[in-house]
């Protein structure tokens, strides 16, 4: 008798989303989001735990270079 079940491996590499900004930051929950760091929403989280860009933003407004033009379209 043999035994063909194959188990999905529990033990493996959790696979992590890549929540990273194309400027290489690290994106930061809105408690550790300084005032001149990009508050562009990045990643899947909501609440408490939603991620933010996190890039230097543009001066005087909240976004980064990139996000602000993209909130503006
Ligand atoms: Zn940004």
């Amino acid at each position: 008798m043999d035994d063909v079940f194959v188990h999905p491996s529990d033990s493996g590499p959790l696979t992590i989303p890549d929540v990273r900004t194309s400027a290489g930051h690290t994106p930061k929950t809105l408690l550790d989001l300084g005032t001149n760091e990009c508050r562009w929403p990045v990643g899947e989280a909501t609440g408490i735990d939603q991620l933010f860009c996190a890039s230097r933003a543009v001066k005087g407004k909240p976004y980064c270079q990139a996000h602000y033009q993209r909130s503006i379209r």
